[in-house]
């Protein structure tokens, strides 16, 4: 079996064990980690709009508590399984470690065709969702979160029907909601935000100038536009952007503005004037200088990776890269910047904005930037550490850091009862 078939919990629990031999981790630490704390499985009946009941399978994995509540988005989409929830809430648990934040890690899924599903449907299914999961929950137990195909208008519907079973408002019992319902200021664009300090940092590592450097960025929705703008601020020229319908080039550079709105009147960012098309293939083969891939898992594959000409890829998307094409641009020396922490200013301004709740206070978004900004230097600074230490790649070094924060924390919490 190669390694881009291995399911999703198996690799998750590949670099857990490979890491732990890294780490010469305590046997019985690993033991503890082996397998989720909770797993549940809930089956969800909801009345379709033909007025027939239709039953949905839905699951809620809390891997890991130790070093705070479980913490982790909600995924709606056909091809959800409980491994792929399983291996998913074991990234968050590392995903809030590395940049040191005060959760564990979850992960929720409900296997539905979202785009076939009218408004109506959708929030009778996310009530019978959040009522069937509602004892599981909770600001001081699990705080879920937007994943793909839900958003704030979901958080909304989980926080109504959890505020509705216990009688008062429990808006820190959701992150990602509505700014009317205390989200919080500068969550749109944080993921893209937190990517776009890592890369800069990355630069300044390899001694790269970002005045006048390329790049280039795959997937143009929330987390790839937002790159490409936050990239040119730095002055960096971004010549190539892609969606699901193929990519654009040009030499001179893309004007965001004119990307963004091309796609808003035609669906894609294919065919704006003054631009040539490239495929998804090409784009990852374009000579930039930084490589942001913001789409799908498994885009940078062994059959590619000795193309990419970038200096260093920055994760915006979750699992971009296989472990196959890993050892590749290892190899090629392109400095790399794992998803874990690459695209962990989301999950960073989710945990401001819980803060923000429990406290019942709403920060500006300079604020919120300035605190995202600290957590995402620090994060960066401890995984370049730790790579250097253990003479590791960056993906190694963020795993070292966070599963080696998740056992201490273990470690002195001891064993109950
Ligand atoms: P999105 O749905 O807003 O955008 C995805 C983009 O990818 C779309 O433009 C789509 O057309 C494009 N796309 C789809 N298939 C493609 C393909 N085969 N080739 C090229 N482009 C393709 O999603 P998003 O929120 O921006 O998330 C993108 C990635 O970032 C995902 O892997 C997600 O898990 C990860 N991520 C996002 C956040 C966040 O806060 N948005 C946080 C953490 C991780």
């Amino acid at each position: 079996m190669s390694s881009k078939e291995l399911n999703p919990y198996d690799n998750a629990m590949k670099q857990l064990n490979s890491t732990a031999r890294l780490l010469s981790l305590d046997a019985d630490i690993l033991e503890t980690l082996s397998q989720p704390k909770r797993i549940l499985s809930v089956s969800l009946p909801v009345r379709l709009d033909n007025g027939k009941i239709k039953n949905f399978q839905g699951y809620r994995v809390q891997y890991s508590d130790a070093r705070g509540p479980f913490k982790g988005g909600i995924r709606y989409h056909p091809n959800v399984s409980l491994d792929e929830v399983k291996a998913l809430a074991t990234w968050m648990t590392w995903k809030c470690a590395v940049v040191d934040i005060p959760y564990g890690g979850a992960k929720g899924g409900v296997i539905c065709d979202p785009k076939n599903m009218s408004t109506g449907e959708k929030e009778r299914l996310t009530r019978r969702y959040a009522s069937a999961i509602a004892d599981f929950i909770g600001p001081r137990k699990d705080i879920p979160a937007p994943d793909v195909y839900t958003d704030s208008q979901t958080m909304a519907w989980i926080l109504d029907t959890y505020s509705q079973i216990h009688g008062f408002p429990v808006p820190e019992v959701v992150t990602g909601k509505p700014i009317s319902l205390g989200g919080s200021e500068g969550r749109n664009n944080s993921t893209a935000r937190g990517c776009v300090i890592c890369a800069r940092e990355a630069a300044k590592v390899i001694k790269l100038p970002l005045k006048g450097a390329t790049a280039a960025v795959q997937g143009y929705g929330n987390a790839g536009s937002w790159s490409v703008i936050f990239l040119q601020e730095l002055g960096v020229k971004v010549v190539a952007v892609s969606d699901s319908k193929g990519g654009i080039s040009s030499k001179s550079g893309l004007d965001p503005a004119k990307v963004q709105s091309h796609k808003d009147k035609t669906g894609s960012v294919v065919g704006l004037e003054g631009t040539s098309e490239i495929s998804n293939e090409e784009l990852l083969e374009t000579e930039v200088d930084i490589l942001i891939p913001a789409a799908l898992e498994n885009a940078i594959t062994a059959k590619n990776a000795s193309n990419v000409k970038a200096k260093i890829i920055c994760e915006a998307a979750n699992g971009p890269t296989t472990p196959d094409a890993d050892y590749i641009l290892a190899k090629n020396k392109i400095f790399l910047v794992p998803d874990i922490l690459a695209n962990s200013g989301g999950v960073t301004v989710s945990y401001l904005e819980w803060v923000q709740n429990l406290s019942r206070e709403h920060w500006t978004e300079e604020v919120v930037n300035q605190k995202l900004e600290q957590k995402m230097v620090n994060g960066f600074k401890g995984v370049y550490e730790a790579s250097m230490k253990y003479s590791v790649g960056m993906r190694e070094g963020a795993l070292a850091v966070s599963i080696g924060r998740v056992a201490d924390a273990i470690k002195s919490l001891g064993m109950w009862p």
